[in-house]
């Protein structure tokens, strides 16, 4: 484990960074309760063994600058042993009402000190595979699972931080929605399964077209059913619809077969592109601008893009 060791004392502190490191800990040393709490900030460790007693910052009140730091960044809790000079029960309340998990007195036996790291890293090994699974979990929860895209969840968050972003830099924000050409025609003529399967080409090729825009403020999702939208901020005008264009020319140069789908004979998409560098109205303004262009699309013909544009430019 990682230990991060809080005393004041250079006596007390060697002794027990000699027992720990014998037992395969490596140990991080902070002299008061300030110096802990920068300490903990840096270092993220698995245990904190924590003085009582110390200058500038107790003990108590270092736990507690320790329990607001990982509340406010949404980390796990780390366990906090207090070290106590002596074995008094009332230390021990003290402690935990401070937000510390255990008391051990500095004298205690060799195999005391053992036994209580063997229980903290079995404690350390379950907070990490806890902490992984719910980083695992986040991730699942905003993807798509026919497509591995971000779902709609992800975009809506998504497409909040942009637009709020691109007010304040005042750089253009587009959004880009795509729909494919009778898609229903497609699975009653190939069946469901070939369906999905066209969606997840699609689907990829959208979102490999719109990573390489150049830009880092982006993203593609499935927006729902045969649907997909993308949204991207800083591009400008020409360049936001000539990537409009490309997804548009990606997907017909899959060359899936789609008999049905005239004139082409292939699986086409239809895309409606919302542009502006002036930021009055919403996100939600620039979604519903998008989608009127996406039907222009489709009755200009289908396989191609359609653009309504706000602003200067
Ligand atoms: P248009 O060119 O006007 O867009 O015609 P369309 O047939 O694509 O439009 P419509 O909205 O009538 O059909 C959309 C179809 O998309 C109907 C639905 O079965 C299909 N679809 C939606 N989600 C899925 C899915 O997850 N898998 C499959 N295979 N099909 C889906
Ligand atoms: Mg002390
Ligand atoms: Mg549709
Ligand atoms: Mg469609």
């Amino acid at each position: 484990m990682k230990i991060l060791l809080v005393d004041d004392s250079n006596s007390a502190a060697l002794v027990m960074t000699a027992r720990l490191s014998s037992y395969g800990h490596t140990l991080i040393r902070a002299v008061d309760g300030q110096d802990a709490v920068e300490a903990f900030k840096a270092h993220a460790p698995d245990l904190v063994l924590m003085d009582l007693e110390m200058p500038r910052l107790n003990g108590i009140e270092a736990t507690n600058r320790i329990r607001a730091e990982e509340a406010k960044r949404q980390w796990a809790w780390t366990p906090i042993i207090f070290l106590t000079a002596s074995s008094d029960s009332t230390c021990l309340v003290t402690a935990i009402n401070a937000g510390a998990d255990d008391f051990i007195s500095k004298s205690s036996p060799e195999p005391v000190l053992r036994a209580k790291m063997m229980a903290m890293a079995r404690i350390a090994a379950l907070r990490e595979s806890v902490y992984r699974a719910n980083l695992k979990l986040q991730e699942l929860a905003s993807l798509d699972g026919l497509t591995g895209l971000a779902n709609r969840r992800r975009l809506d968050e998504r497409s909040d931080v942009l637009w709020r972003k691109s007010q304040i830099t005042k750089r253009p924000f587009a959004v880009l929605m795509v729909d494919i050409d009778r898609f229903k025609q497609y699975n009653d003529f190939y069946s469901h399964q070939a369906g999905d399967e066209c969606l997840r080409k699609v689907a990829q090729t959208v979102d490999a077209v719109v990573r390489g825009c150049g830009r880092g403020d982006m993203l593609a999702a499935r927006y729902g059913g045969e649907e997909f939208a993308a949204i991207v901020c800083g591009l400008g005008k020409a360049d936001a619809s000539a990537l409009g264009q490309r997804v548009v020319r990606a997907v017909s140069e899959l060359e899936l077969v789609h008999e049905h789908n005239p004139p082409w004979g292939v699986v086409t998409i239809s895309a409606g592109l919302a542009w502006g560098d002036r930021f009055e109205g919403s996100v939600g303004q620039a979604f519903r601008w998008a989608d009127e262009a996406l039907y222009l699309a489709k009755h200009g013909g289908r396989n191609c893009l359609a653009t309504r544009a706000w602003g200067s430019s």
